[in-house]
């Protein structure tokens, strides 16, 4: 099963802003959306960083709440490990495990940004995937 499958499902597109958004404007749109990460965007869809939740809090936890007046491009991380369309969702669960971390953007031949797999999008479609191995598995037992 690859990454497209995921977009498929839950639709394609990204919450993005840019590096100079304060890091409270990004905290109303993590709870808005009732997301755990954003995309850190040049004008082009390109990514320049991510912030996640955990950002947020390692940032309050070690300057106080003056880090919410922080542009996000001085909290985020800048290093972002991507996937494409094309790739497995076990390699997805690979980089997650290996990278300890919950989200994992999908960019397109351009780099640029056109979704995001989330942590809870893999969990969602393994269990789909067991139930379906486990009815097919089913059906073959009780075919006479
Ligand atoms: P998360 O588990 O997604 O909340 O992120 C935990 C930490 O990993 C935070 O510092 C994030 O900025 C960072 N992070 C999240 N996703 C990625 C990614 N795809 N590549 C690199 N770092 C990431």
């Amino acid at each position: 099963m690859s990454v497209a499958s995921i977009l498929k499902g839950k639709g394609r597109g990204v919450i993005a802003e840019n590096a100079e958004t304060l890091l409270v404007n990004i905290c109303k749109v993590l709870g808005d959306k009732k997301i755990g990460a954003i995309l850190i965007t040049d004008p082009d869809g390109r990514i320049e960083g991510i912030i996640s939740e955990r950002d947020v809090v390692k940032a309050v936890g070690q300057q106080g709440s003056s880090a919410l007046d922080l542009p996000v491009g001085q909290v985020m991380t800048k290093s972002v490990i991507t996937c494409t369309e094309g790739d497995s969702v076990n390699s997805v669960m690979s980089k997650m495990s290996e990278g300890r971390f919950r989200h994992v953007p999908v960019v397109d031949q351009d780099q640029v940004a056109v979704g995001v797999i989330s942590i809870g999008d893999v969990v969602k479609h393994k269990i789909a995937q067991v139930e379906l191995e486990a009815e097919q598995m089913r059906s073959y037992i009780s075919t006479p």
